[in-house]
């Protein structure tokens, strides 16, 4: 079977599907593997590293992806300069695995089912222990938590940790994680290690003893309502709990340094947890970092991919912070592409099992359908 990682044409992608590592692993069970020549370049590893690891360096683009009986990717596909369709080029039938936003843009599995590809969404992945070395979300969002907080250290014009010096001693700085999930608990444990003092707020009560074990302390804001979906995401609360919320936080918020931003809500607009009357009411210096501004925003004043100052507040709302890390982004990627690929590679073949739960869920096409209900749902 012939398996092939294509170049990333997004602006702003560094990351590459898999590794040279992955790569020599795959030779080895008896699959071909092709490069497209330069795909490994943003991510510091050579053509030369994937030439030495068993990999066929490809250059015509139309060939490699044309050619692909699995074709990897982290991005979702595009149209390319030459103004050809990467998934026009796929063959009928062909695997493609990537992220492929398939909630926020569904129309993308339609073409996808139209083109009779089998594809699978890594955003699709099912969040239990089984699936966990195939989870990309959660591989990605760590990465992403600590970044946040090195962004907001090099902002903050104040030290992290505490310091005694013969000069006086240094307050430590105060972190405040708003949603505690994948990346906020890694914002809080990065934190924690440049010697700040965290608190960390989560609708989901389950996160207070994660939280705590980091060595933060757990803002508990109590809601009348259920607040946790199934699959362990939030779900979106009233707008009373909202406002309640709201003004649980805000003190918090005053009295922070830094504030990182993590809230998400699984196909929704992130939930607005900083207004600008709480950006008024903060110390002059201090920083937030919103990592939902993809996602609109969880501050009022955030604007995607720019560092803006507000009231004496800096507001930076990076995009795609995995891929400034793109080593040990492309790293993880792999090794969660390679765990989902051997659930349905046997014996060099493609044997695909939808009873297999995580099949099931991660496979949004085949044989010409769109397989998942919530992105039928989301097309009607
Ligand atoms: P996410 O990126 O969807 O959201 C980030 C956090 O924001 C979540 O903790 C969520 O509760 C919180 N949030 C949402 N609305 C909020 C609001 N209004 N105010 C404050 N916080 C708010 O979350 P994620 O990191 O992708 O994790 C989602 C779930 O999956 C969690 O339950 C997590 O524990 C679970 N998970 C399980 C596994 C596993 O079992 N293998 C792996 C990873 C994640």
């Amino acid at each position: 079977m012939k398996i092939s990682i294509a170049k990333e044409i997004e602006v702003c992608e560094r990351r590459v599907a898999l590794v040279p590592d992955t790569v020599s692993r795959l030779v080895k069970q008896g699959f071909e593997v092709f490069l497209e020549s330069g795909a490994g370049e943003r991510s510091f590893f050579s053509d030369a590293d994937y030439e030495a690891a068993g990999a066929k360096i490809v250059n015509d683009s139309a060939k490699l992806w044309g050619e692909a009986d699995i074709l990897l990717k982290v991005s979702p596909p595009q149209i390319r300069e030459d103004g050809i369709s990467e998934i026009d080029s796929l063959k009928e039938n062909a695997v493609l695995i990537s992220f492929l936003n398939p909630l926020g843009n569904p129309e993308i599995a339609q073409k996808l089912a139209e083109r009779k590809i089998t594809a699978f969404a890594m955003e699709m992945i099912p969040r239990t222990t089984r699936a966990q070395s195939m989870d990309a979300l959660s591989s990605q969002a760590s990465i992403a938590g600590y970044k946040a907080v090195l962004i907001a250290g090099a902002a903050l014009p104040k030290y992290f940790p505490m310091l005694t010096t013969a000069a006086g001693t240094i307050a430590p700085a105060k972190v405040f994680v708003m949603g505690a999930g994948v990346a906020g608990l890694q914002a809080i444990a990065t934190a924690r290690r440049l010697g700040s003092v965290v608190e960390a707020f989560d609708i989901r009560p389950a996160v207070k003893e994660e939280v705590q074990s980091l060595g933060a302390k757990f803002v508990e804001v109590k809601l009348k309502e259920e607040t946790t979906a199934a699959g362990g995401y939030a779900k979106e609360i009233s707008e009373a709990s909202k406002q309640r919320t709201q003004e649980l936080v805000t003190e918090h918020v005053k009295n922070a340094d830094v504030v990182i931003t993590t809230a998400q809500v699984p196909g929704r607009k992130a939930p607005l947890l900083v207004t600008k009357e709480m950006v008024s009411q903060m110390k002059p210096g201090a920083v937030i970092v919103d990592l939902a501004a993809e996602q609109g925003g969880n501050c009022e004043c955030t604007e995607p991919g720019k560092d803006i100052i507000k009231d004496g507040v800096t507001i930076i709302g990076p995009i795609n912070l995995p891929s400034s890390m793109p080593v040990h982004a492309s790293q993880l990627y792999a090794k969660n592409l390679t765990s989902l690929m051997k659930l349905f590679t046997k014996e060099n073949t493609l044997q695909l099992n939808f009873e297999d739960d995580i099949i099931n869920a991660a496979c949004i096409t085949h044989g010409g359908e769109i397989l998942s209900s919530r992105i039928k749902d989301a097309l009607a």
